[in-house]
């Protein structure tokens, strides 16, 4: 079912009320939208607590700018929302706050772009820094712009953060994310080691995130030694031969009677897929003639020694 112009004013009231209680603005701060038609957006007032707003106090815009209905005014952060909308589609709410651990962040300058924790991964990628620009002038869509087509958090340089969604409780979540990681990101920073995903750890995430059905397309990655990875785990990680005989032999070195079982487990761990763990697994394994003759001896040799 649709929402109504009603449930839209609850959802950001509802949100509102959040980013307040979490810490994530002071005063006045942040800003809160959803697009509730083609030229209408519905958006949070300037010069308001987010704690205290009713839905009676929200804005109605179209996709200039110009105020269509509402007592008080627009958001002054408006024109960045607006352009969000134009130039990223699927987007239908944007949410604005300052979340102190995402901002201290964004004051250092320093992006969370590395591979670190699988849900950022599989979810977002990587959050960069869009740079500094002047509050309610076009310098911060202008700068958030080239982020757009392939992010959907951003830090903005010595400000805050920004995050889009279909919706507004997508646009949140996503903030949520973001302010978690960056805590996270801190105090093992603060511990004195950040340790980063392998590149192949980071291609099954991404490969998840193929499962799950989550698009690659426009997907930003995230970074491992100044290099970003977006591609997902293509092969197929069955053991090779070579492995197989080695955990056969030894398996069999004083526990001849698990042979069977560990050769079972070691098959089976090469021919089904493991969709839990994201790993795709070969429904086939190749062996040659000579290495097929070994293993099977191996086998029989056990057979026949835990028949004695
Ligand atoms: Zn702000």
């Amino acid at each position: 079912m649709e929402k109504t112009e009603s449930m839209h004013r609850n959802d950001i009231i509802d949100i509102c009320k959040r980013v307040h209680a979490n810490g994530w603005v002071a005063a006045n701060d942040g800003n809160v939208s959803i697009k509730i038609g083609p030229d209408t957006v519905l958006c949070t007032p300037t010069g308001q607590s987010k704690g205290y707003l009713t839905t009676d106090q929200l804005i109605k815009v179209d996709m200039d700018g110009n105020k269509i209905e509402g007592s008080l005014e627009p958001s002054s952060e408006i024109k960045m929302h607006l352009d969000v909308y134009k130039n990223k589609t699927g987007v239908n709410a944007v949410v604005h706050a300052h979340p102190p651990y995402a901002t201290g962040f964004a004051v250092a300058g320093v992006a969370l772009d590395q591979c670190i924790m699988p849900e950022i991964v599989i979810g977002l990628g990587s959050i960069p820094i869009a740079k500094f620009g002047t509050p309610s002038t076009m310098e911060i869509p202008e700068n958030i712009r080239p982020y757009l087509k392939e992010y959907c958090v951003f830090l903005l340089e010595n400000h805050g953060a920004l995050s889009v969604g279909s919706d507004v409780f997508q646009a949140y979540y996503r903030m949520e994310s973001l302010e978690l990681f960056a805590k996270i990101n801190l105090v093992a920073r603060l511990l004195g080691n950040v340790n980063v995903l392998s590149e192949d750890n980071v291609k099954k995430l991404i490969k998840v995130r193929q499962d799950f059905g989550m698009p690659l397309e426009n997907y930003p990655g995230c970074r491992v030694d100044g290099r970003f990875i977006k591609e997902p785990a293509t092969v197929v990680e069955a053991l090779s031969t070579k492995d197989l005989i080695n955990e056969v032999k030894a398996s069999t070195t004083g526990k001849s009677e698990e042979t069977d079982r560990t050769l079972k487990t070691t098959l089976d761990r090469n021919q089904s897929p493991n969709i839990s763990q994201g790993l795709s697994r070969a429904d086939k394994i190749e062996i040659s003639i000579k290495n097929l003759i070994e293993l099977i001896t191996i086998v029989v040799n056990n057979v026949l020694k835990a028949g004695k």
